[in-house]
């Protein structure tokens, strides 16, 4: 049997040793724990993004934050280090984690909400739709991504860019409190006034400092919202898109709005009359009531788009908005910031992966960024602001035969956005693991380094975009 732990295969006396110790780890901890030699191995160890090829020694799903600490614990006194993943969506810049102890706390998934204090707390596992559906019954939601399966904590230690985000900025800068156990298993409650510099760090520096078991946050009063889609055939792809770009310059930060290619693929889940076509979308969620958004979107609607799903709505119903597939998908994704937009650059956009491009990419989109998301937050974390006008992403589906033409293609638009790319990319969409001098200022990188040096001098945590130590 091959070991991971040593990385070496080992004879029938230590395979007896190894499953004497995991006996022992599996009579401390409530939560499964799940090694080579299960049944249900393979599915344990796979995370939302099938792209990803994770291969740990071992995984373990806690239930309560005495399992994490038990895990951690095993995990450094087995020469492990721990890797949290909260549904693996954002699988793909981490590797795979041949080193570490997978840690998926999919079943600490309560969610609780203070409506009179308009606060969240939830569970290291729990997801965007969950938290959005709790938070509805009181009339609030919180700062979700398009994604309802997207986790929580995940999402938000990267930064969090919604579709309030706009209005309220990143999701990392709403944080009120964290629980966090430590490398060498302290739990520790963390907010302004306790650990101040780790609380700063979690704030969009990522999961490099510990293991989050549950997280608070602000909710914000929202009750219905307008919001939808408006499709044209992608032959206008041009057209519209300049006259989005040209509208994003006039809207109030009530508006966050999302400009996209997309390449529907021929397949059943797809109604007919969609199924295979190209469209060009214009997405928005605008915090307004109907009157003040019909008048808002007319300039867009005067174009004719052939699809227009805009209506007032829950803000639990923009998860649907985007589409993102709900089940596990083997997806390459590739994101990024834009300094500007200026309309050569939308021409240079078009040109790439519009009609007559070839492009076999799914979507190719750009989010219109600014409004809260420019200024340092008040208080922030290690992520104040997002220092570009757009963000854009490619996504695709990865079937085997085509991976090599979706990254040639992939690399296609992000070369023909080349000159107009921000400075620093954003930690949620760079779907590489970068380093954070890529991320971060000089002056927010050596601060996190601190903090990770402070707390986890060993590195004992494995995380997406991870932290030096030194
Ligand atoms: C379909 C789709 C839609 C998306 N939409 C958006 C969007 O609208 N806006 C946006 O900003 N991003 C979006 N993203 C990116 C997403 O936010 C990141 O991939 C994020 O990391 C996902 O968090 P997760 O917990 O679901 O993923 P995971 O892969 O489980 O976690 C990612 C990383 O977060 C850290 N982490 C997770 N849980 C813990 C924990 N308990 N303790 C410590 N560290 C932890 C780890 O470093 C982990 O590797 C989207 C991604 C996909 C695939």
């Amino acid at each position: 049997m091959f070991d991971y732990e040593t990385q070496r295969i080992i004879a029938a006396p230590e395979v007896a040793e190894r499953e004497r110790r995991l006996e022992l780890l599996r009579a401390r901890v409530a939560g499964r724990i799940v090694s080579e030699t299960d049944e249900g191995w393979d599915t344990a160890r796979q995370a939302w993004n099938l792209a990803a090829a994770q291969r740990p020694p071992l995984v373990a799903f806690p239930e309560t934050t005495d399992d994490v600490v038990e895990l951690v614990a095993f995990a450094r006194g087995h020469g492990l280090r721990v890797a949290p993943q909260g549904t693996g969506h954002g699988a793909a810049p981490l590797g795979t984690i041949e080193d570490a102890l997978l840690l998926k706390p999919s079943r600490m998934r309560d969610v609780e909400i203070d409506a009179s204090r308009r606060r969240a707390r939830v569970g290291a596992g729990a997801t965007w739709g969950g938290v959005q559906r709790a938070a509805a019954a009181h009339g609030l939601a919180g700062l979700a991504g398009t994604s309802p399966e997207v986790g929580v904590v995940g999402y938000t230690l990267g930064g969090g860019l919604g579709w309030l985000a706009r209005r309220h900025g990143l999701a990392c800068n709403s944080v009120l409190a964290a629980d966090l156990v430590t490398a060498d298993g302290r739990l520790l409650h963390v907010d302004r006034e306790h650990e101040p510099d780790l609380f700063w760090a979690l704030r969009g520096g990522g999961g490099s400092f510990g293991i989050v078991t549950a997280l608070e946050f602000a909710l914000y009063p929202v009750r219905s919202l307008y919001a939808g889609v408006l499709s044209w055939p992608q032959e206008r792809a041009a057209e519209i898109l300049h006259a989005w770009k040209a509208w994003t310059a006039g809207i109030p930060d009530s508006v966050t709005s999302v400009g996209r290619l997309l390449n529907l693929p021929p397949v059943p889940e797809i109604p007919e009359g969609l199924r295979g076509r190209s469209f060009v979308v214009v997405e928005a969620a605008c915090l307004v009531a109907e009157h003040d958004g019909i008048e808002l979107l007319r300039p867009l609607r005067e174009l004719g788009p052939e699809i227009d799903t805009f209506a007032m709505m829950s803000p639990t119903e923009l998860g649907a908005l985007h589409m993102d597939p709900a089940d596990p998908t083997p997806a390459y994704v590739d994101g990024w910031l834009l300094g500007d937009l200026p309309p050569v650059a939308v021409d240079a956009l078009v040109e790439a992966a519009g009609p007559g491009s070839g492009s076999p990419l799914l979507s190719v989109e750009l989010r219109h960024l600014g409004g809260a998301l420019a200024e340092p937050a008040p208080e922030h974390g290690a992520l104040a602001s997002l220092e570009a006008e757009f963000a854009t992403a490619t996504v695709s589906l990865v079937r085997n035969e085509n991976e090599a033409a979706l990254a040639r293609h992939a690399a296609i638009v992000r070369s023909a956005l080349a000159p107009w790319e921000a400075e620093r990319n954003y930690p949620n969409f760079a779907e590489r693991s970068f380093e954070v001098s890529d991320l971060f200022s000089p002056a927010t990188c050596e601060r996190l380094v601190r903090v990770k040096a402070q707390y986890d001098p060993g590195d004992l945590i494995r995380s997406t975009h991870p932290v030096p130590t030194a």
